[in-house]
């Protein structure tokens, strides 16, 4: 499953189209912050109704905007509080501290320590279906710590969510460099670490669904879903629109036409991805028949963009599902992961030992 994070400045894109009115949405409580008025505006009563959408609904509650306020804890957690006591939300994302790979012992304690006290202070008010834990790590050891201290203060929770992930994910990263011991002692590098935390939250919690934060781009999203995530979010379909880019199966993000007064950061369409835009099922593509025409439209409107890359995630990640059931993944993927995708190695590992 991927959620869709959806900002609340855009919020009839998806709600206008009956086909995806009902997508799994991931709203932010920092955008409220950006903007005060939206705080009474979604979050004081039924965001799901506010938003105009029917289906699955995550709020996340923004820790970095919540921390970067220097808000108080108290302070914060009481305002988080106000949000999710009466959310009908499916999950209510606990505020967390994420570590970063470089920092030192006492600093990852020290926020460790703050990640479950907020937890611990939601899990008194926030029913156990709602709340999503969030759990970070950069060795095995902290990844097991951090899951016991969850499970001692919720038990044996129905849904966790692993954050921290995307400074390890950023092609280019500080990070590039990051290392680990694995369980059986080898050594490994980030394409490693995030199907191994993947694995090592499932053997704490074998039957909770498992998300993952902030894995960006579409490919990546079916790439840590093949890991064993049962659910992911992504903004690509609207950071790629807000270029001026699309989103196509298989393909890195494309310009739908050329133009000479854009910086060519990305390919134009190429003869050969025709077909692919001529297959599309999305609202806006099948509003026109012929490719030439669906790529015009692409082209002049950043909805019309937003609109074909959400669809084209959501019918990726089914494709991906689908693919799971009938045995098919390593093919699936393969067409999809590039070999030089970070992730390529560990999807195959995962997939072909799960196939034997
Ligand atoms: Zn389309």
């Amino acid at each position: 499953m991927v959620w869709l994070g959806h900002n609340l400045r855009n919020r009839p894109l998806l709600a206008q189209h009956a086909e995806l009115r009902g997508a799994p949405v991931l709203v932010s409580l920092a955008d409220a912050f950006a903007r005060p008025t939206y705080m009474e505006r979604f979050f004081s009563g039924c965001v799901r109704a506010a938003l105009g959408m029917t289906g699955p609904l995550m709020i996340d509650c923004g820790a970095f905007s919540w921390l970067s306020q220097a808000l108080s804890a108290r302070r914060s957690i009481d305002a988080l509080l106000k949000v999710y006591a009466n959310s009908t939300a499916d999950f209510l994302v606990s505020l967390d501290c994420p570590p970063r790979p470089d920092d030192t012992r006492s600093t990852r304690a020290l926020l460790r320590r703050r990640t479950l006290s907020h937890l611990k202070r939601l899990a008194e008010f926030v029913p156990a279906q709602q709340l999503l834990p969030v759990v970070h790590g950069h060795s095995v050891r902290e990844i097991l710590e951090y899951c016991e201290c969850v499970e001692r203060i919720c038990g044996n929770v129905p849904q966790i969510a692993i954050g921290g992930l995307v400074p390890l994910m950023c092609s280019g990263s500080a990070f590039a460099a990051f290392s680990y011991i694995r369980t059986d002692g080898a050594r490994g590098d980030r394409s490693h670490w995030v199907g191994d935390s993947i694995s090592l939250v499932r053997g704490c919690f074998p039957d909770s669904l498992i998300h993952v934060f902030g894995v960006g781009s579409a490919t990546t999203a079916i790439a840590v879903l093949a890991l064993g995530a049962n659910s992911v979010d992504s903004m690509s379909w609207r950071r790629a629109a807000n270029y001026g880019a699309i989103l196509l199966p298989g393909r890195s993000e494309r310009f739908p036409t050329a133009r000479a007064d854009r910086k060519p950061s990305r390919p134009v369409v190429s003869p050969t991805d025709v077909s692919l835009i001529a297959a599309c099922l999305c609202p806006v593509c099948k509003s026109a028949a012929k490719a030439e025409k669906r790529l015009r439209l692409l082209a002049e409107c950043y909805t019309n963009r937003a609109i074909h890359n959400a669809w084209t995630v959501l019918s990726e990640v089914a494709k991906l599902r689908a693919a799971l059931s009938a045995g098919e993944a390593e093919t699936f993927v393969q067409s999809r992961l590039l070999k030089t995708h970070r992730l390529y190695k560990p999807v195959m590992e995962r997939l072909r030992l799960a196939a034997t």
